[in-house]
């Protein structure tokens, strides 16, 4: 029975993303008679989205094969969460996708589900959890620990020895100062960094800080 691939969400990164789930998919995943869709919920009947077909979960679930891989584009961690739930639920898994420039060094761990887009670059001895985003350009470097639903916007950089809590979003640009071995630098769970940030010490849990260096963003 051949494999069934799909790409859940078919707005902005789930069609930048469906580029880069392709050519993995000939590269490595390579299936002879494998298929390849976008998932979304915003439809009710099957479209086309730059060439690929396009279908809500519903329908997705119905296609006759007992071996299905989704990719999770869809930048909301919440969402994430909760469509990986489901997806487990209904015995289908979590798909992780890297492009051809997607540079992964020694002892890395990455659990299922990742979104390695083209020029993200993941240093030695780091380990990240389910369902981890990271744009472009971003990379982690060594002795990080990045829990699960973490997003990482375009050009992140996200230096040694920093631990990154579940849920958390990094935006566009943002710098994180490296931390050290005994007192790695902790974005704390759910916490936003706002683009171009420069973070310089911890960041609690649900907080949402701006600016460089970066400070809480006054409400
Ligand atoms: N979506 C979905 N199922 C859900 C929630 C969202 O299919 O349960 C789709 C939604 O219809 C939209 C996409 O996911 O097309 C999210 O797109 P959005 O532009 O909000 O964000 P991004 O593409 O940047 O993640």
């Amino acid at each position: 029975m051949s494999k069934v691939f799909a790409v859940y969400g078919a707005s902005g990164c789930g069609r930048s993303l469906m580029p880069v789930a392709v050519d993995q998919l000939q590269r490595i995943d390579d299936q002879e008679n494998s298929q390849i869709v976008f998932i979304d919920d915003a439809l009710d009947e099957d479209a086309n989205v730059n060439g690929y077909t396009a279908m809500n979960y519903a329908k997705f679930k119905n296609i006759n094969s007992d071996d299905k891989l989704v990719l999770i584009a869809i930048a909301n961690s919440s969402i994430r969460e909760k469509i990986a739930e489901q997806l487990v639920q209904d015995g289908i898994s979590l798909w992780t996708v890297k492009g051809t420039t997607t540079l992964i060094m020694d002892a890395v761990s990455i659990a299922a589900g990742a979104a390695l887009s083209p020029f993200v670059t993941i240093a030695a001895n780091v380990t990240i959890g389910k369902c981890f985003h990271a744009n472009l350009y971003s990379y982690v470097e060594h002795d990080c620990v990045i829990g699960d639903y973490v997003t990482f916007a375009p050009r992140v950089s996200c230096n040694g020895n920093i631990h990154i809590h579940d849920h958390a979003y990094i935006g566009t640009g943002a710098v994180i100062k490296q931390g050290t071995p005994d007192k790695p630098l902790i974005i704390g769970k759910g916490a936003i960094v706002g683009m171009g940030a420069v973070v310089t010490k911890d960041v609690p849990a649900g907080a949402v800080v701006v600016g460089n260096p970066a400070r809480p963003l006054n409400k």
